[in-house]
């Protein structure tokens, strides 16, 4: 069964957040200042178990998902993952299992995740300027250990990999084109991020942000590209291919160009609710029903009810000058994943 929300939107992707925590403190999502040592994250018990996280991506594949993607926080920090991996990989519809990851903790276990059934990941890397990569990580990012797990990550067949690039002006803009000459020609895809308003901490605001069109410019300028369709129509990026054949690149432009009208994405935080956008100000809590015993049609009755009236399209009706001044209450993306 393929279920549709308020506007006509299948339920395609499911993204699962694993655990609130990050060994990263990126300024536009987990700022140090917020996230201290002091800060207190979901303790073991207010998360999901991974039997209850598949519980509900069973229900939810039932529903339509085929696309899973696991996120956090980082979540690498999830010891047990390559188990949970293996469940999920098991489920039927499943036809897309993916990972979103800083990659700081990856190359010693990408071979197991390959093994137990993950089947690319995506990684999220902001520059390969080193002063530029420790200032967009909140210093607590090694370069060098992220390249050797974009090796590792290929060598266990973790592809294609992607590689996501946050652009804020006058930040990491001026790194994108050697980040890109990198990349060219070793069959990783580089998606070309517009710095977005998620949650409420980021101090976001429009000035920072580089319209795609003008990053598009700037990567024309050095090398042709021509466009390519979406490999499937909910798909965020927009596809291009260098002429000389060194490969794919992607522009992710929710602010600029916003997606919303084929937009398939539900997104479960690590303690159990439910969120239908990335800029939500509140979800549905499926862990009570879960931990009062609410079966796998009682799940499904939920996932249909809150699907069925979904009606989200924040980034067509943001207002940049709104977005700057009034912090409207959105759920944190490290609550959520990307
Ligand atoms: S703003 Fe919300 S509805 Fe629009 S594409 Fe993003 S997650 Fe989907």
């Amino acid at each position: 069964m393929q279920i549709r929300d308020a506007l006509e939107r299948p339920l395609h992707d499911l993204r699962i957040s694993l655990l609130d925590r990050c060994n990263f403190r990126c300024p536009y999502c987990m700022p140090e200042s917020e996230f201290h040592d002091a800060y207190q994250f979901l303790t073991k018990s207010e998360r999901l178990t991974h039997d209850e996280i598949l519980k509900i991506a069973r229900v939810a594949t039932s529903l339509g998902v085929s696309k899973l993607r696991l996120t956090g926080g980082e979540p690498l920090l999830d010891k047990k993952l390559p188990s949970l991996v293996n469940g999920l990989a098991q489920l039927d519809g499943v036809e897309d299992l993916a990972l979103t990851t800083n990659a700081m903790l990856l190359a010693p276990v990408a071979q197991t995740l390959a093994d137990a059934g993950l089947q690319r990941v995506t990684i999220s890397l902001d520059s390969l300027d080193e002063d530029v990569f420790r200032q967009m990580s909140g210093g607590r990012g090694d370069l060098a250990t992220v390249l050797e797990a974009i090796d590792a990550a290929e060598v266990a067949g973790l592809s294609p990999i992607k590689i996501n690039v946050v652009v804020e002006r006058g930040v990491n803009d001026h790194t994108i084109l050697d980040l890109l000459d990198h990349f060219r020609g070793t069959g990783h895809i580089v998606r070309l991020i517009e710095y977005m308003d998620v949650g409420n901490r980021n101090g976001w605001r429009m000035d920072q942000v580089v319209p795609s069109r003008e990053l598009l410019e700037r990567v024309e300028a050095r090398w042709p590209l021509r466009r390519v369709d979406r490999n499937y129509p909910g798909e965020v990026a927009r596809r291009y291919e260098y002429e000389d054949g060194q490969g794919e690149i992607g522009f992710i432009s929710s602010v600029t160009e916003p997606f919303c009208g084929s937009c398939s994405r539900a997104r479960l935080s690590s303690d159990g609710m439910l969120y239908t956008c990335l800029f939500a100000n509140q979800g549905t809590d499926l862990r009570e029903p879960l931990r009062n015993g609410a079966d796998e049609d009682e799940l499904a009755d939920i996932l249909s009810r809150i699907w069925l009236q979904r009606a989200d399209r924040y980034s067509e009706l943001r207002r940049p000058d709104v977005a700057e001044h009034h912090a409207l209450s959105k759920v944190e993306m490290y609550r959520i994943g990307g």
